[in-house]
């Protein structure tokens, strides 16, 4: 029986668990759990792959958006310019720091959002705009900062499924103003639990958000404002320490599984298969195809039944969830979102996913569409 998951940790694991254990062992043994010098060195050897000032970690994704929004002290009363067309993660801390999110449709070709649909949302309340680098693949942080530029608004870049893009030669994440990182599992670069950072080249931003992290103080048992308890654990940094040295070849294995598949996809009709652009580069966290004509949740049962994973990300857009409809956003208000919502459809996409297997989910995804063209269902 095949089984072939949309995403693999333990594959991962098994590749560098001789390097890792004695490291997290050590750890383990020498009782430093919280705040243990790993952590420093992380955020030292991180902000240098980055190529970046400063990063500080935190305990994940979430929290490094909520900290880098409160260092820039955004709230009540503010508007954040933000995309529909992602994780909840993006808008609840918008919404967790009393700010407003304002919605900005995505571009149906690269799935995320549209600079030329920014300015004519932009009121006297906007303070910021959080571009999402969905799927791995960056925004275009050319025309974003330009109209920041011109308004005079903060850029904080969700880099959460992107850890390694680049955009124009630079790193996603060091383009705006800050930049926020998840180390969830699923993540490129992914440690064994909950981790973030904030990567920027301001000083008052990182070391805001250094005291806010740690409960709103410079000194311990002093604190000036509230704050959070939001550190990365020494064990996760040790984690991330060994995994940074393989991200590069990571991210270049899952740019040749992409790189199969477009190839191997290419001539398959009603689909729309993700457009390489030409300014950056995708790290290819998730190969997220478009199914045309309602046939998405057809394609995703076939494909489960052959015993192989994928996934719908996501299936409703933010702007449609019940948590926000006092934003008053109706069906229909936010469209290209709303129907890349019924149609996106992402296939298996890790480092380590074999090529035997890369080769199944071609043939079944060409049968699942071939059939749906025998059936005549399509028109
Ligand atoms: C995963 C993710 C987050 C949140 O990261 P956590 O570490 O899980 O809190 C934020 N934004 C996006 C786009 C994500 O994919």
């Amino acid at each position: 029986m095949i089984n072939i998951p949309p995403f693999d940790a333990t594959a991962q694991y098994k590749s560098i668990a001789a390097e890792i254990e004695q490291k997290v062992c050590a750890v383990m043994a020498g009782g430093r759990y919280i705040m243990g010098p790993q952590v420093k060195e992380f955020e030292i050897q991180f902000a240098q792959y980055l190529n970046c000032e400063q990063v500080i970690s935190c305990n994940s994704g979430t929290d490094a958006l909520h900290l880098a929004l409160r260092a820039l002290k955004i709230g009540a009363g503010d508007e954040v310019i933000t995309t529909p067309f992602t994780f909840i993660a993006t808008t609840e801390a918008i919404g967790i720091v009393g700010a407003t999110p304002v919605f900005v449709d995505v571009e149906l070709s690269s799935y995320n959002i549209d600079p030329q649909l920014i300015e004519s949302k932009i009121t006297e309340h906007t303070k910021a705009i959080i571009p999402v680098h969905l799927y791995g693949r960056p925004c275009n942080m050319t025309a974003i900062m330009e109209i920041a530029r011109k308004y005079n608004l903060k850029v904080i870049e969700d880099v959460a499924q992107a850890c390694g893009a680049t955009w124009e030669g630079k790193q996603v994440g060091t383009i705006g103003d800050v930049g926020c990182f998840s180390f969830f599992p699923t993540k490129n670069l992914g440690c064994f639990g909950d981790g973030g950072a904030i990567a920027t080249d301001n000083s008052i931003i990182a070391e805001r958000v250094e005291h806010l992290r740690r409960h709103g103080g410079k000194i311990k048992y002093q604190h000036e404002e509230l704050g959070l308890n939001s550190r990365l654990d020494t064990l996760q940094a040790t984690v991330l320490l060994v995994k940074l040295q393989h991200l590069n070849r990571w991210n270049v294995a899952r740019t040749q599984i992409a790189e199969y598949y477009v190839n191997k996809l290419s001539d398959v009709e009603n689909i729309a298969l993700p457009i390489v652009v030409q300014e950056g580069n995708s790290v290819w966290n998730q190969f997220t195809v478009r199914i045309l004509h309602k046939q998405r949740n057809y394609v995703q049962k076939f494909l489960q039944e052959k015993g192989i994973g994928s996934m719908v990300y996501y299936p409703i857009p933010l702007h449609l969830q019940q948590v926000h409809s006092d934003l008053n956003y109706p069906l229909g208000s936010l469209p290209v979102s709303e129907q890349l919502s019924h149609e996106v459809l992402s296939l298996p996409m890790f480092p380590e996913l074999p090529a035997s297997s890369q080769k199944v989910v071609v043939e079944s995804f060409r049968e699942a569409l071939a059939n749906i063209y025998l059936s005549s269902n399509v028109r």
